[in-house]
């Protein structure tokens, strides 16, 4: 089989559409699909500053890399990148190092903020104090709130994340596990809340890429990133086993994953209203960001270490 291009260089198979692709019309394929999203989600509005959460992994440098060409087009858009520093040594250390390889290859700002500096320490000192506490869902909501806070004042009207195909699928798959209706709701390629300002919209461009070919994508289009996840604190989790046999079930029978989406942007629209709970416009009584209780949850669990 050749390309489409007619090449017979064969760089990547896509099991799902039964397509062989060299590496420059893989290369292709792949950005005019996520611009093919952005544009038919309404993603990006004339004016937008983009903010991007950079990990240094291969997503979040996919999801800056192609982000950049759409913004650098365009003489009405700004692009930067954020990264959050959780103190996790040598690993943290070697991931931001690509970020800023590549922020300097793109000629794109990058802010780097750490726990330690912004809520005062970082996250090993907060598990020395509380071992009881779960790294990951401190570090998750930590770095989420972080970030919605520093893109704001940084005056993002967006902040991009890396999230791909995978991890969208896991995502319906947890909140039906949990029977989290409220949050199934929110999924899709744009998540916002019109009612609170301070919340800076999040945009997955990336949401109908599989994983495999961000590795790929990523090694074609020759940008930096970090391949390992080597987390000291990365554990055994509902979400890890979920990953697991989603990506075996891809494997067995190509589409799976792309099946799993569409059903759930299928039927997100018509229960929309019945099952999404807009609460009330709150703000944490602690740190003053939108939370939907008086405290909000990055501040429970910051609390419970003095
Ligand atoms: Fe944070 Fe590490 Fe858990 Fe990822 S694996 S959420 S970086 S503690
Ligand atoms: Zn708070």
């Amino acid at each position: 089989m050749a390309c489409i291009c007619g090449g017979r260089k064969i760089y990547y198979t896509r099991p799902y559409e039964g397509q062989e692709l060299c590496k420059k019309c893989f290369i292709q394929s792949v950005e005019k699909k996520v611009k093919r999203g952005v544009r038919q989600n309404k993603l990006l509005l004339s004016g937008d500053k983009i903010g991007v959460a950079l990990s240094g992994g291969k997503d979040s440098s996919a999801a800056l890399y192609i982000m950049s060409q759409i913004a650098k087009k365009r003489r009405d858009m700004e692009i930067f990148a954020i990264s959050i520093d959780e103190g996790l040594g040598k690993y943290r250390n070697d991931t931001i190092k690509k970020s800023a390889e590549l922020c300097k290859m793109l000629d794109v700002p990058h802010y780097i903020y750490s726990f330690k500096v912004e809520l005062g320490k970082s996250l090993p000192e907060m598990m020395k104090k509380d071992p009881t506490l779960n790294a990951c869902t401190f570090c998750g909501v930590a770095r989420r709130d972080l970030l919605n806070r520093k893109a704001r004042e940084l005056g993002a009207t967006k902040l991009a994340f890396g999230f791909n195909l995978n991890d969208e699928a896991e995502s319906v798959f947890m909140n039906f596990i949990f029977g989290n209706l409220d949050k199934f709701t929110r999924l899709g390629p744009k998540v916002e809340n019109k009612n609170i300002p301070q919340f800076v919209p999040r945009l997955k461009p990336l949401r109908e890429i599989p994983e495999k070919e961000l590795f790929a994508y990523c090694d074609a289009a020759g940008l930096p990133y970090f391949s390992k996840k080597i987390c000291p604190y990365g554990k055994e989790s509902v979400r890890k086993s979920i990953r697991k046999c989603l990506y075996e079930m891809e494997e067995k029978y190509p589409g799976t994953l792309f099946q799993i989406v569409k059903f759930a942007d299928l039927i997100i629209p018509p229960i929309r209203d019945s099952f999404r709970k807009e609460g009330k416009l709150k703000f944490c009584k602690i740190c003053g960001e939108p939370s939907s209780k008086e405290t909000c949850k990055a501040c429970i669990l910051l609390g419970r270490q003095k």
